[in-house]
């Protein structure tokens, strides 16, 4: 073929090329190999740099030029890894100048290569053992020019291709955060509601009930607090994993929030017994998943959790309610330690109402001088009044007996009962520097306290007794802290400390409500305690009940052992009284003596043995 034959025919079939499809990289290699077969190359290459504008995702992630080569190995070695070739490409690079279209540099080991300018964007590269010819190189030059108009305009829909994929996973990423929690994965509280509402919706065509469960982790708070946040995170992802397991297109999961969880099964049933029937069936699958335990960071979690649940549209009309109403039973279910998950009932509603009501009542009183404190007297069996118990009671108010549980029973479901504690430590101390202060007996012992298990766990009990003892100049061993006997061993290795500390001040205590629980020898050998109480269902009857007369004998038996002195609460006639003194026991308290009073009244009585 003639040379302009050729020129003409290798313009045409290269022209073709370029703009035959909208893919860079594979109209760059075949453009290069046209080019290396028809003009007998070595090799050709098409370089585009990176620091060019235009943005092209893998340029982005390798942050190197794009080459395309033809062959694609020198020497053996791919070209972009060849020193020797790049070092000449980038030495023809280098040389080139900005305002030339093409360049030709003889190379002493690579031979020639002819490099033409593709815009700003790079580069196209002969390479050859001889020199190309000038026409050629001329006849190459609008190629060159459609090759750099082609290359930029891939470049630009390659841009918008990425730029739409990236918004595409923007959009999904944003939606999924819409509808997900982003620790877990599951469903958010937001989506949840939706979820429950369509579901109603369609059982107001269907007439089917399904069934909202409420989940809470039971004692993840301490696990939260004392392994950190982040473990508490690790081991939520896991329950959420484990719940995951359950899902499928009827079965919807959500986190709730904190450690709580929504599992809302759809269509159970027609019948609200059926599907109430069922739904106790899958709470036990739920259970079952947390049998083996949880593991984090080599450490076993056993997790378990209160499950309340209501059925909708029988027990619940709006979503909103059927997430309350869940939550209610759950927290009956956690109340009453029941696994196998309880189902709401309107019941629960009014009683959760009256305790905010009552909560709000007992708020009110701390805040006006609502309370008061009663003294029951504590009697020697000589007559003399050896001490008092200090009872909470309303202020102002006509029923003065049995109050207390009632108070504390509000109290204590929240942390109400700390500043009530406060309060009656206050009061109690300051009754007892009254007392001090009109001259007490040397018999008498001291006045006791009710402490609630709460009060004595927290961080500054002992030195807010410390403090109060200051305050109002009080003996310390007037003082002294009553403590139940469960409460006691459930927190044992924690209220030691305080105890001895406590016993260090010379500050009393006393074990109330004894042998009701199960303290053994040992756990009460190490203990530094004053007193034992002896629970008032021991002395009820006791003359009538051998079986309360062994257990008061056991108890007197030993607190003579461990040294501590013996009290019997809750003397009612005299025929109790006579039983436990032949049992042995010298120290009384109860209606048959006195019954709880104002404090004037316990001042007035201190000095006069009955
Ligand atoms: P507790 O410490 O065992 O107090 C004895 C309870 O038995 C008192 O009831 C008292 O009034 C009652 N009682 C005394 N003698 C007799 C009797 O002969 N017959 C009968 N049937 N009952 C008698 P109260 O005052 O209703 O207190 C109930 C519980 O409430 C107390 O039991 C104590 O655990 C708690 N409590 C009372 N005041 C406080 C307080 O200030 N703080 C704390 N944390 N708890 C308190
Ligand atoms: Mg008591
Ligand atoms: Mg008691």
């Amino acid at each position: 073929m003639n040379q302009a034959l050729f020129i003409i025919s290798l313009q045409h079939e290269l022209s073709m090329l370029i703009g035959s499809q909208l893919d860079l990289s594979l109209v760059c290699k075949r453009f290069l190999k046209v080019c290396n077969h028809r003009m007998s190359l070595n090799s050709c290459h098409v370089i585009l740099k990176n620091q060019n504008k235009l943005f092209l995702p893998n340029w982005h992630a390798t942050r190197k030029d794009l080459i395309y080569s033809m062959p694609k190995r020198f020497e053996g070695a791919p070209w972009t890894e060849s020193k020797l070739a790049m070092a000449q490409l980038d030495n023809i690079l280098e040389n080139h100048n900005r305002c030339e279209q093409a360049v030709i540099s003889k190379q002493s080991q690579l031979g020639v290569l002819t490099s033409f300018r593709l815009k700003d964007l790079g580069y196209l590269i002969l390479h050859t053992q001889v020199q190309v010819r000038d026409e050629l190189v001329h006849s190459l030059l609008p190629i060159t020019e459609k090759l750099a108009n082609f290359c930029y305009s891939c470049c630009i829909q390659q841009q918008l291709v990425a730029e739409m994929q990236a918004r595409e996973q923007a959009e999904h990423k944003i939606k999924h955060q819409a509808t997900h929690d982003s620790l877990t994965n599951l469903y958010n509280r937001e989506h949840i509601s939706v979820l429950i509402q369509q579901i109603a919706k369609h059982a107001e065509t269907n007439g089917t009930q399904s069934a909202l469960i409420f989940t809470d982790l039971n004692n993840f708070k301490p696990i939260n607090d004392t392994m950190g946040h982040a473990m508490g995170d690790q081991i939520l992802i896991q329950v959420a994993y484990r719940l995951h397991r359950l899902k499928n297109n009827k079965i919807h999961i959500a986190r709730f929030g904190g450690d709580e969880f929504i599992i809302v099964v759809s269509d159970l049933a027609q019948s609200v017994a059926e599907a109430r029937s069922k739904t106790f069936n899958f709470i036990e699958q739920v259970q079952q998943l947390f049998s083996l335990p949880i593991r984090v960071q080599a450490k076993s979690y056993q997790i378990s959790m209160s499950i309340g649940f209501c059925l909708f549209p029988y027990a619940a009309k709006t979503p909103a309610d059927a997430i309350t109403f869940a939550d209610i039973a759950m927290y009956e279910a956690k109340r009453s330690k029941i696994s196998a998950g309880i189902e709401y009932s309107p019941s629960m509603s009014e009683i959760l109402a009256t305790k905010a009501a009552n909560v709000e009542i007992v708020k009110q009183a701390l805040a006006n001088n609502g309370f008061a404190l009663f003294y029951q007297a504590q009697y020697h069996a000589n007559k003399q009044l050896i001490g008092a118990e200090a009872l909470i009671r309303w202020n102002h108010s006509s029923n003065e007996n049995s109050q207390a549980s009632e108070i504390i029973g509000i109290a204590e479901e929240n942390n109400l009962i700390l500043q009530i504690g406060d309060w009656v430590l206050d009061a109690a101390c300051g009754h007892i520097a009254q007392l001090e202060r009109r001259g007490l007996p040397t018999y008498f012992d001291a006045i006791s306290i009710n402490i609630s298990p709460k009060q004595l766990i927290t961080d500054n009990f002992f030195e807010k007794i410390q403090l109060l003892l200051k305050k109002h100049k009080i003996q310390n061993h007037h003082l002294k802290l009553e403590i139940t006997e469960n409460i006691l061993i459930e927190n044992f290795d924690q209220i030691v400390p305080v105890i001895k500390a406590l016993k260090s001040l010379g500050v009393q205590t006393s074990i109330d409500d004894f042998g009701t629980g199960y303290s053994s020898l040992t756990y009460l050998k190490s203990l530094p305690v004053d007193e034992l109480k002896i629970d008032r269902n021991f002395v009820v009857g006791i003359h009538n009940n051998p079986e309360s007369q062994a257990i008061a004998q056991m108890i007197i038996a030993l607190g003579n052992t461990l040294n501590m002195q013996v009290l019997a609460e809750g003397i009612e006639d005299e025929a109790e009284l006579i039983c436990l003194k032949a049992l042995g026991c010298h120290l009384f308290q109860g209606y048959y003596f006195a019954k709880p009073a104002p404090f004037e009244h316990l001042a007035g009585s201190v000095l006069q043995p009955i």
